[in-house]
């Protein structure tokens, strides 16, 4: 089964053309992206009405690079699919819309797929089976604790009550003076800090349940820099390391210490990490080391799958369509879109 499938839930237009078969490892034959990132850096946040022009301009040249470079043509594409929510309303309804129309076109279903259900799964692309597992995602937008049971059969656990992880990172980085996104810049900063130089609250760590909270640490990050440099309260050049490294730990410390806790809660052996933050290098050796003590598999997708990109939509759409399942073309896009209830 070939597939096609348009990602424009932000600020990121992508098109991704996937082979699979049941029960197989899924092919990305093509994963292209359009980043729009240096639009959007001088108005510090992502602007929805450059955003969705971008997505216009981009998306027709990124299909025809994305068959391109599958060596495949339209009429192949067995069925079409795009991200119907959670994001940007204007953004979404472009995508939304193409893949609804060459769907038509075609002759062949559409599938709606969830955003998040896309990152879920991106760590599974590559041997195509989902086993029962306990999902943390961490983006730039959430953070959630997931119990699943099987593809489309999930229960949510825990999520933050602020501040999502990848927007700590990019929160902190500002203040630190860091260029958007932060994580990356953290990540590389904090190599050659020292992360017991400051003492970061760990919010919500051992209390019960599986939320979290970023705030928090966010503003001790704050009144740390107030504190070391009175006069304008920017980081000192000899901090700057130590801060990252610190902050690092405090953030991974907090959501390795809950995921297990929480697959240890749902009796689970498998733990499936995904999302932009899932890319740091210091947070997967944590889990690796945590995991490894506690006889705990751990299943993390491929660097080009944890950002956003339509590769990880592709392979939900397939998934649910070997159960059968299409959408209307008249189906709605959706900003606020939920995995799971809580
Ligand atoms: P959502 O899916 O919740 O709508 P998003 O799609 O914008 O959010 P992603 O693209 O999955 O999120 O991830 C982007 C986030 O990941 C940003 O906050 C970024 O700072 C963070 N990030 C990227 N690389 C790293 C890294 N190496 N360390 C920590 N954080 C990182
Ligand atoms: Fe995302
Ligand atoms: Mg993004």
């Amino acid at each position: 089964m070939l597939l096609l499938a348009i990602e424009s839930s932000c600020d990121e237009t992508a098109v991704a053309i996937l082979a699979g078969e049941p029960g197989q490892p899924a092919t990305v034959l093509a994963s292209e992206i359009a980043s729009q990132i240096e639009l959007h850096r001088v108005y510090g946040g992502v602007v929805p009405e450059i955003a969705s022009r971008n997505h216009s301009l981009h998306l027709r040249p990124l299909v025809e690079q994305a068959l391109t470079h599958a060596g495949a043509t339209m009429a192949q594409i067995d069925v079409f699919a795009a991200t119907s929510g959670p994001g940007l309303a204007s953004s979404l309804l472009i995508g939304a819309t193409a893949a609804k129309a060459m769907a038509a076109a075609a002759r062949k279903p559409f599938l709606a797929v969830n955003h998040l259900e896309g990152h879920l799964l991106s760590p599974f692309v590559e041997t195509g089976v989902v086993p029962p597992h306990l999902a943390l995602i961490v983006s730039g937008g959430h953070t959630l604790l997931l119990d699943v049971e099987s593809p489309g059969n999930y229960r949510k656990l825990g999520g933050t009550r602020d501040d999502a992880a990848g927007e700590a990172f990019d929160k902190v980085a500002k203040m630190l003076g860091l260029p958007y996104p932060g994580g990356p810049e953290i990540e590389r900063a904090a190599a050659t800090g020292n992360k017991e130089a400051f003492t970061f609250p760990r919010s919500m760590m051992k209390e019960p349940g599986f939320d979290f909270s970023f705030s928090g640490l966010k503003t001790a990050v704050l009144y740390t820099l107030s504190q070391r440099n009175p006069e304008s309260g920017t980081p000192l050049r000899e901090d700057l390391a130590d801060l990252c490294a610190s902050f690092q730990e405090a953030v991974i410390d907090v959501l390795v210490t809950k995921t297990l806790r929480a697959a240890r809660h749902a009796g689970r052996k498998t733990i499936a990490l995904s999302g932009g933050v899932s890319l740091n290098k210091t947070l997967r050796s944590a889990f690796e080391e945590a995991c490894r003590r506690e006889g705990i598999t751990l299943a993390t997708a491929t660097p080009g799958l944890c950002t956003d990109n339509a590769a990880m939509i592709a392979f939900a759409a397939l998934l649910h369509a070997f159960e059968g399942k299409t959408s209307p073309l008249d189906a709605d896009i959706d900003p606020n879109l939920r995995l799971a209830a809580s």
